[in-house]
C-alpha cells in the first residue's frame, strides 16, 4: 500500500509548483510537451504509422521546416518521452541534426539509435537528449523534492528497488513511464 502521507506531500508540492504565477501553462504538471513543440514552430505527428516498428521517433527537416514524427504504436506516456527527446535534439543539437535523425529502441536501454541516418548524433547526444526529456517532464524542483523527501539516505542507486506503487503513482502524475521515473530518481541519487 502506498503511504497516504507520501501522496499528500507530493500532491501538495505539485499544487504549489502549478500555482506559481510566473509558470507558463505548458510547464505545469503534467507538462504539455506537445504545446512546447508547437511553440518552437515544429510540426508534430503523434501517430506516425510510416515509421519502422523499431523506431520510437524522429526529427527531420523538410523544405526548411522541422517535423517530429512519433511511433503510432507506442503508449502515450512513451510517446511523451520520445517527444521530449526529439525536442531536445532540436534545442541542443540543431547544428548536428542536418536533414534529420531517427531514434530506435534497444532492449534495456531507454534510447539508442539503430537505424541512424546521422553520424553526428552519437551516444553522447542521445544521453543528453534523454536527460533533457526527463528533466522537462519531471522538473528539477519536483524531482529534488521527491529525492530529498524519500530517498535522501540512499546512496546506492543501481541496486535500488523502488516500490512499484510509488512509481506508478508518480508515473500517472507526470504522465511518463515508470522507467522514466526510476531513471530520474536514480540519477539524482548518483549525483548526490
Ligand atoms: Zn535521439
Amino acid at each position: 500500500m502506498l503511504n497516504q502521507e507520501k501522496i499528500k506531500a507530493i500532491n501538495r508540492q505539485i499544487e504549489i509548483f502549478n500555482s506559481d504565477p510566473d509558470r507558463l501553462p505548458e510547464d505545469k504538471i503534467p507538462v504539455n510537451i506537445e504545446e512546447k513543440i508547437r511553440k518552437e514552430n515544429i510540426e508534430l505527428e503523434k501517430y506516425c504509422f510510416d515509421l519502422n516498428e523499431n523506431i520510437l521517433g524522429e526529427i527531420k527537416k523538410e523544405n526548411g521546416k522541422y517535423k517530429i514524427n512519433i511511433q503510432a504504436r507506442d503508449h502515450y506516456y512513451r510517446k511523451r518521452f520520445t517527444m521530449g527527446h526529439e525536442l531536445a535534439h532540436f534545442i541542443l543539437h540543431k547544428e548536428l541534426i542536418g536533414d534529420g535523425v531517427d531514434d530506435g529502441k534497444v532492449e534495456n536501454k531507454l534510447y539508442r539509435t539503430m537505424f541512424r541516418k546521422n553520424d553526428k548524433i552519437t551516444s553522447k547526444e542521445e544521453v543528453e537528449a534523454n536527460r533533457y526529456s526527463a528533466k522537462l517532464l519531471i522538473p528539477n524542483e519536483l524531482a529534488n523534492f521527491i529525492h530529498e523527501s524519500f530517498f535522501r539516505d540512499i546512496k546506492k542507486a543501481d541496486s535500488l528497488d523502488i516500490d512499484i506503487n510509488f512509481l506508478e503513482f508518480l508515473s500517472k502524475k507526470f504522465q511518463v513511464s515508470t522507467a522514466v521515473v526510476s531513471f530520474r530518481i536514480k540519477n539524482l541519487i548518483k549525483q548526490s
